[in-house]
Parts: C-alpha cells; structure tokens; sequence
C-alpha cells in the first residue's frame, strides 16, 4: 500500500492550456470554414488521418498507461483492455469500413414514385464538439473522436479535467500531430467548458452525468445542434432463483467492481430471489476475495476524487455492511463493500453509486423486482442472471434500458457490432462501430428519378381516372 502512495504522490505538475473565449470562438470558425472547403470529405483524407491516429496511439502506449496510472492508480492491465484495445479495435473497424460506409446505401422505390432509384447518402455534420468524462478517459474522449473522422467531421475534443495527466497527454499527441482547424483538443474543467458550449457546433457528443447532460443540450436547443448524451443512471441485476449462481456471481462481481465501480455501466444494486439469498451472498464474498479486490492490492482503482471519495464512502450505512467498509480517505480507496437486507429508502438507492458499494436486495416474485427496476429512471444497462425462458423474454420486452446481459455484465460493450448508448435518464443516440459513423453523419434521403417517362397523376386535373389510379396505389 505504501508503494502506491508514494507513487501517487508522484504524480507530476501537469502543464495545460487554457483558452479565451475569443480564442475559442477563432479555434470553431477556423474549423467550420475548414469543413466547408470539403478538405474532410475524401476518403483518402479521412483514411490517412485515421491511420496517423492509430500510430500516434501505438507509438505513446508507454505513456498513455504511465499518465493514467498516475491519475487514479489504473493498471497497465486494465488500460489495455478496457481502453486501448477498444479505441483500437474502433479504429481498426472504422478503417476497414470507410470505403463502404461513404457508399449511397439503395433502398426501395414505391410504385407511386416509378420509374425510379432511392438512396441514402452519407453526409458529414460538420463541426463536432466531443466532451468526455473521466472514468474512462481515453476510451470515452477518443473512441468517439474516431467516430467524428470516420464520418468526415472537424473535431475538438474537451476530455474531462479530474485525470489531468491523461487529459495533458491526450492535448499534447493531438495538438503536436493534426491540424487544429481538422482536430484539436481544448482542455479544462466548467469554465472552459462553458465556452465551448457558448459556440455553434453541428454535433455535439457528451459523455458524463444525466445533470451535465441537461446543460450541454440546453446549449445544443439554440441552434438546434444535433447531440447525443452518453448518460449514467442506476444498473440493476436481476439474479433469480434458477440462475447458474457460480457463473453468474463471478462475471457480475467482475463487472461491478472494474474500476472501483467508477463504471457507467457497472451493475448499481442486485435484485436477489430471496430463496436464493444467502448462497448469492456467499459466492459475492468468495469472488471479491479470489480477485484480490482489497485495498492492499497495488493494482486497484483510486476513487477519482475527494468530493467523490466523501459522497460513495456516505452511502456506507455501517449496520447493513456484510463484508468490507474498510477505506482510506488519504489514499482514495474504498474496499468493495457489500450491503445486506438494503431497501429502497435506504441512502445507496437513491442515485447511481458509481463506486464500489454493491446493494443486495431481496425480491419475492419477478413482479416485484420488474416494478422495483420500474420505480428509478431509465438506466442505461440492464442485467439479468437466469435459466428460464420466460423471465429472460419478460425481461427484455417489460424493462426499459440502454443496452444489457443475460447471464452477463458489461461486456456488451465490447462487441462493437451492438450499439452502445442509453434511453431517457440515461442518454439519447448509440455508437460504436457502424453506429458511430452513423452518429456523426446525416443520411441525406433521395428520390433519383428517370425523365424517359411522366405521369400525370400529381398534377391537377383531379380527374376520376386520377382519382381511381391514387385509390389503387393506396
Ligand atoms: P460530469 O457530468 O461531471 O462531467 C462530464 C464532462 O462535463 C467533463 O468533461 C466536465 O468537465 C464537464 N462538466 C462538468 N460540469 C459541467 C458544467 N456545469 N458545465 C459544463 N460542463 C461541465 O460526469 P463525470 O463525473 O465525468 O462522469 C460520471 C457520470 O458520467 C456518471 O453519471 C456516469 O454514469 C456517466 N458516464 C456515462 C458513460 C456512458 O458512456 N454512458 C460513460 C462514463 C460515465
């Protein structure tokens, strides 16, 4: 534990650079003026920038795993997989698809419209603004980032200020390797972002809470700005009482307490059978230990800050703890803590936790557990840990969420051929893949119609032969 202290306190004075307002507004008008010369619109453009991104990546892994490590004790194990090998596989997936994705993409034609062709064609926004959150700050700032080239887009990137060495790492390959009026990041915290905000984009792309969610898109309303909010809200996991326990327990305690539990999509609380209870209780305590989730472990998560310590180490009431509690305020580290016999009134029910407390509350019947979920908002995962057909069909038709797991957790993420986003309270638009491009361009709709034949059956006269032809077309 002393290590990682003094390892901690190592972390370097980062340097950043803040802009003016004025500076701001120069850095968005170079940039739309950039998009509007068509510079990002060839596909030769946008492969050979994609590419330098990758490299850049690949070239500064080293420090890409030091500056988050000194940020919040993130290991290089945990960097890789759940950050650099998903922005790559992005990456890869954008730069093997590109020449397809540009392509008009046919559709039918109605008859009423004969003789012709129907297309979609993919069209860049424009300039995009990318605001990122902290919990994972290479993944959430970059991989949309990704999305914004692919399509054709200008980019400027504001990723969150909490992990300052990876938010100065991040400005410093960018801002040295691209073109500011094609990429560029601007860094800082509210004020900065603020003035961000205070400009006119095509897209905006936010990343953080349902609260900053609320303010980007009254920012966005003036404009009519195009936005996705990638929001939070509380994850259930629904376990009942036939569920393959083991299994389940091992892949869930895995999912909730991967970075502390500072994980958007992280299970909140579980819903248990209570015929099944006492067992589920068990098998959390045997996983938590098998992983060495203990504060002592050199390799666990910091909370990222004080004020967030102050509010998840709140949330502990000490007489439901069944297994740890143990903390460091100095340290920033909170042992995963089980909560037993937890009820809705209770402290940790009433937000998302986004640390690592994992509530355990007990169901009677599916009813009961669907109606519990149904009482917070929309979150934006959904889990459920079950063997019987007709739970698992009630689950996904009567439960409202982003995207989820049968008999898995979080790992929906990582298949990038499903998209990634949330519904109500916890966001609005997807990603990922094909989905990213789509994000960030509009498909432009066309009617392409052949001149060597013309009807007259739009055009006045109102005939009853008109007349009948409409009838059966309707
Ligand atoms: P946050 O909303 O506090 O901050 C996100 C970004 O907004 C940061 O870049 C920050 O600088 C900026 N910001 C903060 N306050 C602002 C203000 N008043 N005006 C303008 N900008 C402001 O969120 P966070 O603490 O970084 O992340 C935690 C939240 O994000 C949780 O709710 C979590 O569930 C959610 N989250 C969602 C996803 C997702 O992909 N859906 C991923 C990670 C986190």
């Amino acid at each position: 534990m002393e290590t990682l202290v003094k390892e901690v306190e190592a972390t370097k004075e980062v340097e950043t650079t803040y802009y003016s307002e004025q500076e701001i507004q120069d850095l968005v008008n170079d940039q739309r003026a950039y998009f509007k010369s068509n510079s990002t619109l060839p596909v030769e453009f946008r492969l050979e920038q994609l590419k330098k991104f990758r490299d850049l990546i690949q070239t500064h892994e080293d420090e890409l795993h030091e500056a988050i490590y000194n940020d919040f004790g993130k290991s290089k194990h945990d960097n890789q997989l759940t950050e650099i090998f998903p922005l790559y596989e992005e990456l890869e997936i954008a730069i093997k698809n590109v020449r397809k994705w540009v392509q008009h993409r046919k559709v039918k034609t109605n008859l009423l419209n004969q003789p012709a062709k129907s297309y979609l064609v993919p069209e860049p926004l424009g300039v995009s603004l990318v605001i990122g959150a902290w919990n994972f700050p290479y993944n959430l700032s970059l991989t949309p980032v990704v999305g914004s080239m692919v399509a054709g887009n200008t980019t400027i990137l504001k990723p969150s200020e909490l992990p300052a060495e990876t938010s100065r790492i991040m400005a410093r390959l960018i801002n040295e390797n691209f073109d500011p009026k094609y990429l560029h990041v601007v860094e800082g915290g509210i004020p900065e972002t603020t003035a961000l905000l205070n400009q006119r984009y095509d897209k905006i792309f936010f990343t953080g809470s349902p609260q900053v969610g609320k303010i980007v898109n009254k920012a966005a309303a003036p404009h009519l700005t195009s936005v996705t909010l990638e929001l939070g809200g509380k994850n259930p996991a629904i376990i009942t009482e036939d569920a393959n326990i083991e299994v389940g327990v091992k892949r869930m305690v895995w999912s909730k307490f991967l970075n502390s539990g500072q994980l958007c999509l992280a299970p909140d609380y579980v819903l248990v059978h209570k015929s099944v209870k006492s067992k589920v209780l068990e098998r959390i305590v045997h996983e938590i230990k098998k992983n060495d989730f203990s504060v002592e472990n050199h390799n666990f998560v910091r909370i990222i800050n004080e004020r967030n310590f102050d509010r998840v180490a709140s949330l502990i009431d000490p007489e439901k703890v069944y297994y740890g509690g143990k903390m460091n305020r100095e340290e920033r580290v909170i042992e995963p803590t089980v909560l037993n016999n937890v009820t809705l009134d209770d402290a940790v029910m009433q937000d998302e936790i986004f640390g690592p407390i994992f509530p355990v509350v007990e169901y009677d019947t599916i009813d009961e557990a669907f109606d519990i979920i149904k009482s917070f908002e929309k979150p934006l995962a959904g889990y459920l840990f079950s063997n019987d057909e007709n739970v698992k069909e009630r689950f996904l038709s009567e439960v409202p969420f982003g995207s989820g797991g049968i008999n898995e957790a979080v790992m929906q993420v990582n298949n990038p051929n499903l998209p990634f986003g949330g519904v109500g309270n916890s966001g609005m638009g997807r990603y990922h893949g094909k989905y990213s491009f789509e994000n960030f361009s509009h498909m432009k709709a066309i009617l392409d119609k052949a001149t060597f034949f013309e009807s007259d059956l739009k055009y006045y006269g109102h005939s009853d032969r008109q007349m009948n032809l409409i009838k059966k077309l309707s």
